[in-house]
């Protein structure tokens, strides 16, 4: 019964769809045909095109199932929020939820070649060619062979090439100018220290035992010198003082003369030596008269002055 009234309207459907079609060319009002013909022609018409419709109506059925189930498809789709994750070497943009993709791969990251890796990437690890050479710097006196770009070494350092400690300098590298140690110090190496207790006076006594000359010391300094290409040093006594008396009077010049004994540390006599003043009249004075030797070895040494005769 239902079926029938729908076939019913859409036949009238169908016919005034048609009439609208054609109407342009053939208005009904002046066709000349009878409203029954009419009614004929429109029933066998509308019969046919019942049977279209009918077919139509089950493609539309058709049609409107796959429509319901995109609309289902589509509406997940819609749902999903996406949350892309970046694109890299290995996979597009994709979202972490959905799995759906866009886009293409992205580049590989390259990381340059070093010594121990070829060109690697840094995602997926993918490698090209070798890896490159070390670059080796030349050894120094403390470091080996060294690679500048990885630290790899090869071989031993050089070691210094020392130069011995001076009294200007401590113990040196002529390569690398590394020092070690103090410079030389004449303080550490010598010591020297009078005796006599000064002012003291010292005579001269001829040889046939009369005193010709005094003089009387007032000071007596002692220094030392190193000596870079020696262990040996110099040693250089100082003497001041004044003449005080002579056998032949005021007016009479001449030189004084003083022993001199230099003792080692043990107590030896390491040197003695007859000390010849200035030419001096009665009150001249002198003041830091040198007395020197060389080749002093190092050690403290202890310096006396004392009276001399030519008995
Ligand atoms: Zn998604
Ligand atoms: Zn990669
Ligand atoms: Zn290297
Ligand atoms: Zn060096």
């Amino acid at each position: 019964m239902t079926k029938r009234i729908v076939s019913c309207l859409l036949a009238l459907l169908s016919a005034a769809i048609l009439l609208c079609s054609c109407g342009s060319d053939t208005p009904s009002a002046s066709s000349g045909q009878t409203a029954a013909e009419n009614s004929v022609q429109e029933e066998s018409k509308a019969e046919e095109t019942t049977k279209e419709t009918t077919k139509t109506t089950t493609a539309t059925k058709a049609t409107t199932k796959a429509t319901t189930k995109q609309t289902t498809t589509t509406t997940a789709t819609t749902a999903c929020e996406h949350d892309w994750i970046p694109a890299d070497c290995q996979n597009p943009e994709t979202c972490s939820k959905c799995g759906e993709t866009r886009g293409s791969r992205a580049n590989h990251v390259w990381e340059e070649a070093t010594c121990s890796q070829p060109k690697t990437c840094r995602v997926c690890g993918e490698t090209v060619g070798s890896p490159r050479a070390h670059y080796f710097e030349l050894a120094t006196c403390t470091q080996p062979k060294t690679c500048r770009y990885c630290g790899a070494t090869e071989g031993q350092p050089k070691g210094h090439n020392w130069k011995e400690a001076t009294y200007d300098a401590p113990k040196t590298c002529t390569r690398c100018g590394a020092t070690e140690g103090k410079k030389l110090s004449v303080s550490d190496n010598w010591k020297g220290s009078v005796g006599t207790s000064i002012p003291q006076s010292f005579t001269f006594t001829n040889y046939k035992g009369q005193i010709e000359s005094e003089i009387k010391i007032t000071k007596v300094s002692i220094e030392f010198k190193g000596n870079n290409y020696r262990d040996t040093g110099e040693m250089i006594i100082k003497i001041s003082g004044t003449k005080t008396y002579d056998i032949n009077g005021d007016g009479q010049s001449r030189s004084g003369k003083i022993g001199i004994k230099v003792y080692d540390s043990a107590g030896n006599v390491w040197k003695e030596y007859m000390f010849y003043t200035p030419s001096l009249t009665n009150g001249e004075t002198f003041k830091d008269k040198e007395v020197s030797f060389v080749g002093v070895p190092h050690g403290s040494y202890v310096v006396k002055l004392l009276d001399v005769n030519t008995g």
